[in-house]
């Protein structure tokens, strides 16, 4: 498979240079040239293949050569080593539960997946990588763990202090070893601004061989693809596909599930399920784009002013603005009503989701309360216990804490505090 950037200027790439760069040289997001077709047997046979050989076969044309056909199913393998079981959650909502990863959020598996492509190309280069990734909360945590003692890999993550939950504080402070956190006195925008203005800056990257694990990176991107076809795989109605909700911010998420419906898999719509955070949503609505500053709110990774992603969704669909729409409807939610979803759902149903969780059901049941007859899916994105500062109080309910968390609550957070502005991380990664 190759590559092109989606600013045009940059010459094409096969999937280890789109990975090991992260961004295109100007400054474009790299796109693949070319989408992948399962054919109507496959998608007819899916209840039939394991999970391991759907994401084989999804991932594997994107990979190409790069990987050879042994090392990359054991790199699928242990990348989805946990369950993705779709929950029940009303006879007409049910939901994709992609926390039961090591972090509890869905990124764990476009960082698991990224960071073993990275490791498996940085042994054969013999090449120190440092890994540079602004996160909003839940990237830090799973970007930390998938490249925690991995060989010949240093990890900077920067993140907006005050800004994430307690627990994703604790997921990406308390590593140590190659995992370094910035706690930037800003916001997510800031952090990603900074990282950005890092990769366009020519005398750092000539002494430093810098990457991403932003959902920038096609490594970490397309196999979020596996997750619509682990839930169609368990959808009980293949005749009636169903409607698929996605929690959004940075839009990569949700990108990759239109992908693998262009590819062929069977989803009635799409639903971008926003905070206050909603340029996408009021895009769909006024056909204007405008870009506005993030604003905190309880769905914290969501949170983005401006969604990286957005440029590949319009891409997807050569920035044809009437075929977007049919496909793709965006809600927004207040934390207000997220909260008043968090009390409902759980005292009503018994069910309880995380607050980025309540966003995605909520824009469900509103498109479905339109839409008689449609039955949906809502991607849980994260586990209600990441998020237990905001959820407990709402419930009036302790969240009963994993294992996992119980440990590293009591550690000391190591992070190095920095004003938000590019000069100092500039001198952080490459003191003058
Ligand atoms: C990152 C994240 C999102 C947003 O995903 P995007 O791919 O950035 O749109 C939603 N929910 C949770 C819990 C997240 O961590």
């Amino acid at each position: 498979m190759k590559y092109y950037s989606l600013n045009n200027q940059s010459p094409e790439v096969n999937f280890k240079e789109a990975t090991i760069k992260g961004q295109a040289p100007d400054k474009g997001l790299y796109f693949p040239k070319s989408l992948p077709r399962l054919d109507k047997s496959w998608m007819d046979s899916i209840e039939g293949k394991s999970n391991e050989q759907i994401a084989f076969d999804v991932i594997q044309p994107y990979v190409g050569e790069d990987i050879p056909e042994a090392d990359l199913l054991r790199i699928v393998k242990e990348t989805i080593d946990f369950p993705i079981p779709l929950v029940k959650v009303t006879d007409d909502i049910y939901a994709l539960e992609l926390f039961h990863g090591p972090t509890l959020a869905f990124k764990d598996v476009g960082a698991r997946f990224m960071s073993r492509c990275l490791g498996y190309f940085a042994k054969k280069e013999r090449e120190k990588v440092t890994v540079l990734v602004a996160t909003s909360g839940d990237t830090g945590g799973a970007v930390a763990n998938g490249f925690y003692n991995v060989d010949g890999i240093e990890v900077v993550i920067l993140y907006p202090s005050g800004k994430v939950s307690s627990v994703q504080e604790k997921q990406l402070t308390t590593l140590g070893k190659n995992i370094s956190a910035i706690e930037v006195k800003g916001t997510f925008d800031d952090c990603q601004q900074m990282v950005k203005q890092a990769f366009a800056d020519t005398e750092l990257t000539k002494k430093k061989f810098l990457t991403s694990a932003n959902s920038i990176n096609v490594a970490r991107w397309l196999p979020q693809q596996f997750y619509y076809f682990f839930a169609y795989r368990q959808w009980q109605q293949k005749d009636r596909p169903p409607v698929i909700c996605v929690p959004s911010g940075n839009f990569g998420n949700i990108c990759a599930g239109m992908l693998a419906h262009l590819s062929g898999l069977p989803v009635k719509h799409f639903i971008a399920a926003c905070n206050a955070n909603n340029a996408v949503p009021r895009f769909l609505d006024n056909g204007k784009y405008e870009v506005r500053p993030a604003v905190a709110t309880l769905s914290n990774a969501m949170d983005v002013g401006n969604p990286s992603n957005f440029v590949r969704v319009l891409e997807l669909f050569d920035n044809n603005f009437i075929s977007l729409k049919k496909i793709l409807s965006g809600y927004t939610i207040t934390d207000e009503e997220t909260k008043a979803t968090l009390q409902q759902v759980k005292k009503q149903i018994g069910y309880l989701p995380d607050p980025h969780g309540a966003v995605g059901y909520l824009a469900l049941q509103r498109y479905l309360s339109e839409h008689a007859g449609d039955k949906g899916i809502f991607l849980e994105t994260a586990h209600p216990v990441k998020f237990y500062d905001v959820v407990e109080p709402v419930i009036n309910e302790a969240v009963a804490i994993p294992e996992a968390i119980q440990q590293i609550l009591p550690l000391k957070k190591q992070s190095i505090e920095m004003a938000a502005e590019y000069g100092l991380l500039k001198e952080y990664l490459s003191p003058s």
